[in-house]
């Protein structure tokens, strides 16, 4: 079996749909096009995959709708997004139903994946959705969100939302055929690259389209935080009829992110890239190492300085050398870190007058950041 096809034979599916894709060369919504990728995703289900869709494009059509400038404000995007959701959400309503699907529509803020019952509870509304055979329609909620709940880009949010499902391939549909080696709009002799390997430096390419907000770099963001979870990815073409089929076929099809040969999974996903650390622990170089290199736990004795107010079961972000290099829900509280802070796990019992766990962050419980 080939590596390809190894890759995208997962039964569950995030295909991201980015507003290029959707405008099909027009100013709004190409009701055409979302007629054929609900015609693709149909064909998937109907071949025995569970697809969950993250659409963008509310505010290329309610920027249409209100005759917006080219490029709008923050409050005339959010206004855009408001008629555009509704617009988006009926084309897509009435184009799965013609493959007799039925759409639901999931509007997300970044706040609402941060808390962990939060998170949550989003998957299991998911599991429901795809349990009664509906397509989840995934989207920002843009119309609320502001600048420090926001996802930014629906990029990072379809590689959370491919966690958060248990999905094991995310699609980025965008209207380049995948990443390239240069930018192909101005140098000829840039190619397509089939593949990138967990941790191989991919070259910055492509700004953002006209109407997404993420461009090149934030698919490869994407695709790199799916394949470090053990979630496949392609970054494909998705103004070319047939791609869906071509990438579930395994063919060689756009730019593949193979999974990490050892994946995070999708709790260290969360507390990796989605969860909002309450404080901070500072570490000496050895515990970074330790952490880092050998898959250890952070130990009272490699703790320098506490900050932030946080209770045992939190979430902190570890630190070393001024750099935020993994994130770990914590066994103490701030005030009992700062008491065990440098002490060997055998003093503890004395410093804390009670026995507790040895781990200021247990291993298990640590998500460390790759480049
Ligand atoms: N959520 C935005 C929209 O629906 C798009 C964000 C993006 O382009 O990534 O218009």
């Amino acid at each position: 079996m080939s590596d390809r096809i190894r890759a995208t034979a997962a039964k569950r599916v995030v295909v991201k749909v980015g507003s290029g894709v959707l405008a099909g060369g027009r100013a709004g919504l190409d009701g055409a096009v979302l007629r054929r990728l609900a015609a693709e995703v149909a064909a998937a289900r109907a071949a025995g995959r569970e697809v969950i869709v993250v659409s963008s494009g509310a505010i290329l059509a309610g920027r249409e709708r209100l005759r917006l400038p080219e490029r709008p404000d923050t409050a005339l995007k959010q206004a855009a997004a408001a008629v555009g959701q509704s617009r988006l959400m009926r084309a897509w309503e009435a184009a799965f139903a013609r493959r007799g699907l039925v759409a639901a529509q999931i509007l997300l803020t970044a706040d609402d994946l941060r808390e962990r019952g939060r998170y949550l509870n989003a998957r299991a509304t998911l599991q429901a959705l795809l349990r009664l055979g509906a397509v989840p329609v995934v989207n920002e909620n843009d119309t609320v969100a502001v600048d420090e709940i926001k996802f930014g880009d629906n990029d990072g949010l379809s590689a959370l939302v491919a966690g958060l499902c248990g999905a094991r391939l995310l699609v980025l549909l965008t209207d380049h055929d995948g990443l390239y080696s240069d930018d192909p709009r101005r140098r000829p002799d840039a190619r397509l690259i089939a593949r990138v390997e967990p941790g191989e430096p991919a070259p910055r390419a492509g700004r953002a389209g006209r109407w997404g907000t993420g461009g090149m770099e934030s698919k490869v963001r994407a695709a790199r935080q799916a394949a470090s979870a053990g979630i496949a990815a392609v970054v494909a073409n998705g103004t070319r009829p047939g791609v869906l089929a071509a990438v579930l076929a395994g063919r060689e099809e756009g730019t593949l992110f193979p999974p990490a040969p050892r994946p995070a999974g999708p709790r260290r996903q969360w507390l990796a890239f989605a969860s909002r650390p309450k404080g901070r622990l500072t570490v000496d170089a050895g515990a970074r190492e330790a952490l880092s290199e050998r898959g250890r736990s952070l130990l009272p004795s490699g703790v320098r300085g506490v900050s932030g107010v946080f209770a045992a079961g939190d979430v902190v972000g570890l630190e070393e050398g001024g750099v935020e290099f993994a994130r770990g829900i914590v066994n103490f509280g701030a005030r009992e870190v700062e008491r065990i802070k440098g002490l060997k796990t055998s003093e503890l019992e004395a410093a804390l007058g009670r026995k507790a766990a040895g781990e200021v962050v247990h291993r298990d419980n640590l998500a460390v950041f790759r480049p």
